[in-house]
């Protein structure tokens, strides 16, 4: 027998699981379709066993430091192990969460792959669903380089079923993923090479937070190799990878390597081709700004639409999607614009807005930067030194600020308060006028000339 809903959700991530939660407090009876783990992404294997592991990291750092605070710290060892087994643990306890939490709700569960048999109708194993309204909503995965012996190497996900503290690892790529692996893996002990194919990491971000984070990565160790591509990878009877690369040159030794060089669409096997949905050319569902695709009734959102594939914009994006189908909020959506985000790197570097370069690229002569680079005071005599960056793009007379670029302990944290005076419109002046909070890094944002 074919179950009706008024909306089901393909996929019980972030997005997902945000429109259906949303709609069904309107009233409406939804269900959420899943054939992985409660939560997708984010929950299982991205932001949140990631931010355990820089946590943990950020404690390896700290330990050191501790030294030159006066502190008799001898660190005896570490436990991946025990590590590692906590974070899942942790983790089951918000996958058994979520079943609660949408029982209550009354969204029903559907384990399973989704089909699509028509714009109302889905297939799951052979079970039937129909909707008046369907969200496509099933993330994206993580891809691997197109070279022979690609396959010796991992992913990200594979970096979180890691058994053991890896002791000599490649990451190949230059993105959010490359450089917090890259952080994480060094602080807790590992050999790490980052092999990026341009001249620096970050390049889609300000100038300032590229410089100074590779900066960073070198002086904390991490052998960063620019300009170098992989050609082909080997595995020695040792377990071994050898990488050759692009120059001739050869680097070996490695016992993991892990690709972080985007993620593809999730889109196989949802039968998108006979609805007729519009795919762009890396496979991402096109939307407009309402969520809709091209077929009347049905929506998509999340990184199955590549628009800033982060975990608050699916969720925000759901949000407001349920808002507009259930409560007449007919106009209801996510404004893309001055999206907020933090690449949790050792240290952290947040952005919003504009970088310099797009800005001088879109206003020229309108754009008026400042910025600033200091030692925070907690390193002021400590051995390693991480520097805090800062950069406020302005726009015209006013000094509108269109972007800020944080890069230093706290940025993370520090963001999310200064991007909603952007998005407020706040200016140069605005800025000027707050008394500033002492001692703090942040405190340099308001006082900067
Ligand atoms: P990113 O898009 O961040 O970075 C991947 C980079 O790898 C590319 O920009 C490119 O940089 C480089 N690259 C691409 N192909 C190759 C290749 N064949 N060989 C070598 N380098 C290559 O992807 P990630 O995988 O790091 O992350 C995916 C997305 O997940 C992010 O864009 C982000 O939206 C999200 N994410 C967010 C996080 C957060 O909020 N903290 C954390 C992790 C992920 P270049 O062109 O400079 O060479």
């Amino acid at each position: 027998m074919t179950k009706h809903y008024d909306l089901i959700a393909i996929g019980a991530g972030s997005g997902g699981i945000s429109v259906a939660e949303r709609a069904a407090e309107y009233g409406a009876k939804c269900a959420v379709i899943e054939s992985g783990k409660m939560g997708g992404t984010c929950v299982n294997v991205g932001c949140v066993p990631k931010k355990i592991m820089w946590n943990a990291a950020t404690m390896a750092h700290a330990l050191e430091n501790a030294v030159d605070y006066g502190f008799d710290v001898k660190v005896k060892g570490f436990s991946w192990q025990r590590l590692i087994a906590a974070r899942e643990n942790y983790i089951s306890g918000i996958n058994q969460w979520y079943d609660g939490y949408l029982s209550d709700r009354k969204i029903d569960v559907v384990k399973g792959k989704a089909s699509f048999v028509d714009a109302k109708t889905l297939t799951v194993d052979g079970r039937q669903f129909t909707a008046d309204h369907i969200v496509i909503a099933p993330g994206s995965t993580p891809v691997k380089g197109d070279i022979p012996g690609a396959g010796f190497g991992g992913t990200s996900d594979d970096f979180f079923g890691l058994k053991a503290l890896p002791g000599n690892v490649a990451i190949v790529g230059s993105g959010y993923i490359a450089v917090e692996l890259a952080g994480v893996l060094n602080a807790l002990g590992a050999e790490v090479t980052l092999l990026v194919r341009s001249n620096s990491v970050l390049t889609h971000f300000d100038a300032l937070l590229r410089d100074t984070l590779m900066k960073e990565l070198l002086s904390s160790g991490i052998n960063v190799l620019t300009n170098t591509t992989i050609e082909e990878i080997e595995k020695t009877s040792e377990n071994s990878l050898h990488l050759r690369c692009n120059n001739s040159q050869f680097y070996e030794g490695f016992d993991c390597l892990l690709w972080a060089i985007g993620r593809k669409p999730n889109t196989d096997g949802l039968n998108l081709r006979a609805l007729g949905i519009e795919l762009d050319s890396l496979g991402a569902i096109v939307t407009d700004d309402y969520q809709n695709t091209n077929v009347k009734n049905v929506y998509a959102l999340g990184d199955v639409t590549l628009r800033a594939p982060l975990t608050p914009v699916a969720i925000a994006a759901g949000r407001r999607l349920a808002d507009r189908l259930f409560n007449q909020q007919t106009e209801r959506h996510l404004d893309y614009s001055n999206i907020a985000t933090v690449i949790f790197s050792h240290p952290p570097a947040g952005t919003v807005g504009l970088s310099e370069e797009a800005a001088r690229k879109q206003f020229s002569n309108e754009v008026k930067v400042y910025q600033t680079t200091f030692t925070p005071m907690v390193y002021a005599f400590t051995r390693h030194q991480p520097q805090t960056a800062m950069k406020l793009v302005t726009l015209g007379k006013e000094e509108k600020i269109i972007g800020c670029h944080i890069i230093g302990d706290g940025a993370d944290e520090m963001l999310q308060g200064y991007a909603v005076a952007i998005k407020m419109g706040a200016t140069k002046a605005d800025f000027d006028n707050t008394v500033a909070i002492h001692p703090t890094s942040a405190e340099e944002l308001v006082t900067m000339r």
